[in-house]
């Protein structure tokens, strides 16, 4: 059995084509059904649905042998434990710091220590860290952008696309932290035990993506 760690939304609506090139086919829409383990047209595999940010920690424990994780999850969690054989080149954007739009980035910082709101604490913190700078970083589940403006944090760390979002909340983006993109990602014993299969699925996946660039 071969089971795939997947989150719902954009990484499961673009990975399905994905898949499909490796003919791997869910029998039901996840966004249609409420279970959690999905079979799919082939007998041993299928899929789990899970939140995106459990998709390495599945991947990493075996309870899943392959899974889809954007890199800045990936980045979050540490990833130890997992090969990430394919960029998917899916589900792009970037990871930065942003700030009020009308900061100014010179005396950022010089009354004491920065507050960085994020849900992305450990990029923060090596981010900060690799710049030599100690900054408080605060934990946040979501809705960043309210930070800065209630006067929570002087900065944020989140992923942006567009950049709407920021500017819609009167913010700008800053620092560069990382580009972003869903990676395909494998268990380490997995690839070992169930080689031939899960190397057939990388290839197959692989070659889907060189076929769209
Ligand atoms: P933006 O296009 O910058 O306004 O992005 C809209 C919101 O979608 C941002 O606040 C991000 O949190 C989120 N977002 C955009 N792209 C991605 C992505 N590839 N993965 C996860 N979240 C994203």
């Amino acid at each position: 059995m071969i089971t795939i760690a997947l989150s719902k939304g954009r990484i499961y609506k673009e990975t399905l084509p994905l898949l499909e090139a490796a003919n791997i086919i869910p029998v039901e829409d996840p966004e249609k059904s409420r279970k959690l383990i999905l079979d799919t047209n082939q007998e041993d595999v299928n899929l789990v649905i899970i939140r995106a940010t459990d998709v390495p920690t599945y991947v990493q424990f075996g309870a899943a042998d392959i899974g889809v994780a954007g890199k800045d999850v990936l980045l979050e969690h540490g990833a130890e434990g997992l090969y990430e054989p394919v960029d998917l080149k899916i589900a792009k954007c970037k990871l930065m710091t942003a700030g009020l739009a009308d900061a100014d980035l010179e005396t950022l910082g010089q009354n004491g220590r920065l507050r960085v709101a994020t849900k992305f604490t450990n990029v923060a913190k090596r981010f900060f860290e690799s710049r030599g700078e100690q900054v408080e970083v605060i934990k946040l589940y979501g809705s960043m952008e309210l930070g800065p403006i209630v006067g929570l944090a002087d900065l944020i760390v989140d992923v942006v696309d567009t950049g709407n979002t920021l500017k819609a909340n009167g913010l700008k983006p800053i620092d560069h932290i990382a580009d972003v993109s869903s990676r395909l990602v494998v268990n380490k014993a997995a690839m070992k035990m169930k080689h031939e299969k899960i190397r057939g699925i990388i290839e197959k996946i692989k070659a889907a993506v060189e076929k769209n660039a």
